[in-house]
């Protein structure tokens, strides 16, 4: 079984207008392109897709399971969305239940809506079935704030790991700083029973602190969604460094750097918008190929190794 454990659904009231707006700038900027092109003709395609779409898209590519996340920026100053943040999860909630063998929810919600946050939490793990929850500092908050004690004390209750977005910001109005994985550390060693993932495992240069923090702490996982540019253009760099996180020893049996890799895409944002280079289906296939390309720099990776990653970790961690 082929897991992808960061997809997205986003029609557009998931997001407010502004954010929408500076996107459409950003990616007009960066292609080239008239800003209403984007909005006319890019955007509505990231906007129309369901969950039937998206299922096409993990068929072709060959991915079994994806994980659905919602998401939650409305406390930055890109404002409230259309949607509240219990319809934005509710919606996922509805899209996953309509493919209960092949999607899996994470509920998104800021930390920063206090109880808020946590009754949301509470109703997408307890009614709705949804298996994580994602956090996004850029929008402005550390995650390792004494104010959020409560909401993560929640997850252990409920059982449910926190998914936390660790890379350098693409969107407009965020900032990187809070993205440093070093904010996680404080929540991963006060709370050795929460499973932490550091989404996008720290792309592109903070993989080395996030496996440095992993080293230390055995309830802290990665995910790979964003490597994909990286990867596929500096191939030898990139597998020659996971060999070396692969390889170092494990403070916690079963709990090795290896037993904590995920498989991610970031679909179809990163795809959709030109911000990724490859697709679905080749990244799958790249990372399939993994022992097969060390060979050329003479790297030697197992099958096992590779199917951690693709699939045993993310069942493993998530309960699938
Ligand atoms: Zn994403």
């Amino acid at each position: 079984m082929l897991i992808n454990v960061h997809g997205h659904l986003l029609p557009r009231n998931v997001w407010s207008d502004k954010h929408w707006d500076l996107l459409a700038s950003q990616v007009a900027s960066s292609l080239n392109l008239p800003k209403e092109t984007v909005f006319e003709q890019m955007l509505p395609q990231i906007w129309n897709i369901d969950a039937e779409r998206l299922v096409e898209v993990m068929d072709s590519a060959g991915i079994d399971k994806a994980m659905i996340m919602g998401v939650d920026f409305g406390m930055s100053w890109v404002g409230e969305a259309p949607w509240s943040v219990e319809e934005m999860n509710h919606y996922i909630a509805k899209q996953v239940e309509e493919y209960p063998d092949k999607l899996a929810g994470i509920c998104g919600v800021d930390p920063r809506r206090g109880e808020r946050a946590i009754k949301i939490l509470e109703k997408a793990v307890e009614e709705w079935g949804m298996v994580a929850v994602k956090i996004w500092p850029v929008t402005g908050f550390y995650p390792d704030d004494r104010e959020f004690w409560p909401f993560y004390e929640k997850c252990v209750e409920l059982g449910v790991p926190v998914h936390s977005h660790t890379a350098s910001v693409i969107f407009p109005g965020q900032e990187s700083k809070w993205a440093d994985p070093i904010y996680l550390d404080g929540v991963a060693s006060h709370f050795p029973d929460l499973k932490i993932v550091m989404v996008h495992f720290g792309a592109p240069n903070w993989t080395y602190k996030c496996v440095g923090i992993m080293s230390g702490r055995p309830n802290v996982y990665v995910e790979i969604s964003g490597h994909q540019t990286f990867a596929a253009a500096m191939p030898q760099r990139w597998l020659s460094d996971l060999r070396y996180y692969l390889n170092i020893p494990s403070v916690s049996a079963g709990r090795s750097i290896g037993d904590r890799i995920m498989f991610g895409t970031d679909w179809p944002l990163g795809v959709q918008l030109a911000l990724i280079g490859l697709s679905e289906e080749v990244w799958v296939d790249w990372v399939k190929k993994i022992p097969e390309k060390g060979k050329e720099y003479g790297l030697k990776f197992t099958q096992e190794e590779v199917k951690k990653i693709l699939s045993d970790n993310a069942k493993k961690i998530h309960k699938l």
